[in-house]
C-alpha cells in the first residue's frame, strides 16, 4: 500500500483536524492526535508532529499540506502548497483573497478578512512587508496592517463570542460559520470595486470544496465564480497574505480590549493557560461573564470548572 509521512506544526495538525472533520474516524492510534478515513485515504495524526497518509490516493491527499519528507541523506525542502489546481502564474494575478483568524482561541472573536490585491499593487504590498502573518510579531502585524489598510479595499467581519455561542448552541458547526462569514466578505469586496473584477477569488483552505458549497446551501449570493482554494495560501497569493494580517490585527486588537475588561492579560490559544485565566475570569465577574469572552463549547470551559471546584 502506498504511503505518505509529512511533518507537520501542531497548528498545522489542529487545521487538517477540521479540515477533515466530516470524516474523523473515532479510533485514533497511541500517540495520535486524530484519525480521518476518507475513500482511497486514511490519514493518522500523532502527536511528534507525523502525519500519515495511507491509500490509493493518499499522494494527492497529502499535496494538499505539503510535500513528504526526502530520505534523510537528501535535505528536506520547505514544505509547500500544491499549486498545479490553479491557473498558471497565480501569484501574479489580481486577486481576492481571504483568512480567518481566532478559530482555534478560546479567548477572543474570530475575525474573516478579503481583501482585493489588484497586480499593480504586488510590488508595493512586498516593499511594505506583507507576507505569512505566522512568521511576523504582532508588531509588526500592527505596522503593515495600518499601511495596507489605506492601500487595498478589503472587508473585515467580526464574530464575537456572544453571537458565536449563540449560533454554535443553536446547532451550527465553526466550519459552517467560517463559510458564511468569507463568503460575505468575499461578496463586501466585490461590490467595492466594481465594475472591476478580480482574476480570480482565492479562500485560504480549511474545508474541502465540496463541504465549502455544502455549508452555503441556501444563502441567497454564492460567490463560486473563479474561486479556488488552498491550504497555505498566504504563500500562494499576497492577497490572502494581506487579508491574515488584517484578520490578525483586528483580533489582536480585540484581545486588548477583553484583557482591559477582564482586568488581567488574556492568553492565547487553547492550551492550559486559558484555562487558569479562565477560572479566575469566572472568579472575579461570576460565569455568566463567560459567554462574552470565551468560545464556550471548547473543552477549556469544562476544565476551567474543574479549576475552580478543585481548589474549594
Ligand atoms: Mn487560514
Amino acid at each position: 500500500m502506498s504511503q505518505v509521512v509529512l511533518k507537520q506544526t501542531g497548528e498545522q495538525i489542529k487545521k487538517m483536524q477540521e479540515y477533515y472533520q466530516q470524516s474523523i474516524s473515532p479510533k485514533i492510534p497511541p500517540g495520535g492526535v486524530f484519525a480521518a478515513k476518507l475513500s482511497g485515504c486514511s490519514i493518522t495524526a500523532y502527536k511528534s508532529g507525523k502525519v500519515l497518509f495511507q491509500g490509493p490516493s493518499c499522494e494527492m491527499e497529502a499535496k494538499k499540506w505539503g510535500v513528504a519528507d526526502q530520505p534523510p541523506n537528501k535535505k528536506t525542502p520547505k514544505p509547500s502548497p500544491n499549486k498545479s489546481h490553479l491557473p498558471e502564474h497565480f501569484e501574479s494575478l489580481s486577486v481576492v483573497g481571504s483568512d480567518e483568524v481566532g478559530t482555534g482561541d478560546f479567548f477572543g472573536p474570530i475575525t474573516v478578512v478579503a481583501t482585493y490585491v489588484n497586480k499593480q499593487h504586488i510590488p508595493l504590498l512586498r516593499e511594505l512587508g506583507v507576507k505569512d502573518s505566522k512568521g511576523l510579531k504582532d508588531e509588526q502585524i500592527s505596522a503593515i496592517a495600518k499601511e495596507i489598510k489605506n492601500v487595498i479595499p478589503y472587508s473585515l467581519l467580526t464574530l464575537h463570542n456572544e453571537k458565536y455561542n449563540q449560533l454554535q448552541q443553536s446547532g451550527m458547526s465553526q466550519g459552517k460559520l467560517k463559510a458564511l462569514l468569507h463568503n460575505q466578505a468575499i461578496g463586501h469586496v466585490l461590490n467595492k470595486i466594481a465594475p472591476e473584477k478580480p482574476d480570480a477569488i482565492l479562500i485560504d483552505q480549511f474545508a474541502k470544496e465540496d463541504v465549502y458549497y455544502q455549508y452555503l446551501k441556501g444563502q441567497k449570493v454564492i460567490h463560486r465564480e473563479n474561486v479556488f482554494f488552498s491550504t497555505k495560501g498566504e504563500s500562494v497569493h499576497l492577497a490572502v497574505a494581506a487579508a491574515s494580517i488584517l484578520a490578525r490585527y483586528a483580533f489582536v486588537q480585540h484581545f486588548e480590549n477583553l484583557s482591559k475588561e477582564a482586568g488581567f492579560v488574556i492568553p492565547k490559544g487553547a492550551g492550559a493557560q486559558v484555562d487558569v485565566a479562565a477560572a479566575k475570569l469566572i472568579k472575579a465577574k461570576g460565569k455568566e461573564s463567560l459567554p462574552h469572552f470565551v468560545k464556550l463549547h471548547f473543552a477549556n470551559t469544562e476544565k476551567a470548572w474543574k479549576l475552580i471546584t478543585k481548589k474549594q
